[in-house]
């Protein structure tokens, strides 16, 4: 495949840019001004950089390492140490917890996908806990992953949760393997991708099965005050939070209710509902655990579908990789389970469906809004 040299600035928050707008908007709380203004800031001056090559495998060297620190309320990175590979608890949640997890997401890749470390080269896993005051999400900046810490009245109990590491972690090893581009359904797929990888993260390292796996992306994320089970559900998108102060949960389950949509860089955090559904379903179909096979097909299709796949063009590559990996005989359910979301495969059909910016001054591109989420 083609070495991609288009240069790259990475930033992704768990918290789409609607739900912070949401929260603005119905408690008036500074905070979620500071985060919003924050977030553009950090955006722009996260790293650029030319995106590598296309890595998909590679699992020699020594294992990619392991560096946990704590910002302790500043707004630095990374902060001060805090645990390294090797060292014991220290006893701090925050700090204890983003380091398994971080454990956890590298144990996967390298046991699941001979993948060691983001880059499949052995690029260390950087964690920063207790970022900042204020500020309200958990992010990748394209180099590390960093966690800010909720407020007394906000409505989140923490932003370090295992799926949350897998999925923030995953958009980075997105970009090492064809950077699939960050709008639209391309965008959508992108961020598919991170819940699919985020969840079955989850189901691993906590050995559960499809049978009674929950699907939930960011369960623990709310206080108990707040209706809902977590950020997103990928069997039942749409039903993971209705509250007054976040709003109801907008993700599609079919293509019959796609989101056209520029704002959210063209629905990513919308329309990612639709392919998660589909791989939920399949997942169950197939029994025992997901990361085995509809895991395994799905990082393969990764690695073929290029920069700017569409749903179908996605699709048709699940159904490809399925053969190429010997899981031939699973195709009919695979492509059943795509119907049922109302995508039919297709190796040259490209997104019709999503408007592209509008242009002129109020096009999101002129207030560096683009790739955040
Ligand atoms: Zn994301």
């Amino acid at each position: 495949m083609a070495q991609n040299t288009t240069p790259v600035r990475s930033f992704h928050g768990i918290l789409p840019p609607f739900m912070l707008q949401t929260l603005a908007a119905t408690t008036n709380d500074p905070r979620w001004f500071q985060t919003l203004a924050q977030t553009q800031s950090l955006f722009a001056n996260s790293p650029v950089r030319l995106n590598p090559v296309n890595r998909f495998v590679g699992a020699t060297g020594p294992l990619a390492r392991l560096e946990t620190y704590d910002a302790k309320g500043r707004q630095t990175h990374p902060g001060d140490r805090a645990r390294f590979d090797g060292d014991a608890p220290t006893g701090d949640k925050e700090v204890d917890d983003a380091y398994e997890f971080t454990r956890a997401v590298r144990d996967f890749y390298v046991e699941v996908h001979g993948r060691n470390g983001i880059d499949a080269n052995g690029m260390k896993f950087v964690s920063t806990v207790n970022y900042g005051q204020n500020y309200e999400n958990a992010f990748w900046n394209g180099t590390q992953m960093t966690y800010g810490r909720p407020g007394a009245n906000s409505p989140f109990a923490t932003f370090v949760l295992l799926d949350v590491c897998g999925h923030e972690v995953t958009h980075g090893v997105t970009e090492f393997v064809g950077d699939i581009e960050y709008y639209g359904q391309p965008g959508a797929l992108n961020e598919h991708l991170s819940d699919v990888f985020g969840e079955l993260i989850e189901q691993k390292m906590k050995g559960i099965s499809v049978a009674n796996a929950d699907w939930i992306i960011g369960n623990g994320i709310w206080k108990p005050n707040v209706r809902g089970v977590g950020l997103r559900h990928m069997l039942h998108p749409g039903t993971a939070y209705n509250d007054p102060s976040v709003g109801n949960d907008p993700q599609p389950d079919h293509m019959d209710r796609y989101v056209d949509t520029w704002s959210d860089n063209g629905g990513v955090h919308y329309n990612s509902g639709i392919p998660n559904r589909a791989f939920a379903l399949f997942a169950i179909e197939m029994g025992g655990y997901a990361w085995e096979k509809a895991g395994k097909i799905w990082y393969a299709a990764r690695a073929t579908a290029g920069r700017k796949p569409s749903f179908a063009q996605f699709a048709y590559h699940t159904i490809e990789a399925a053969k190429t990996i010997g899981f031939a005989a699973d195709v009919p359910t695979l492509t059943k389970c795509w119907a049922a979301v109302g995508i039919s495969p297709s190796a040259t059909a490209v997104d019709t469906r999503t408007p592209p910016f509008p242009g002129g001054p109020f096009d999101p591109r002129r207030r560096n809004s683009i790739v955040w989420g």
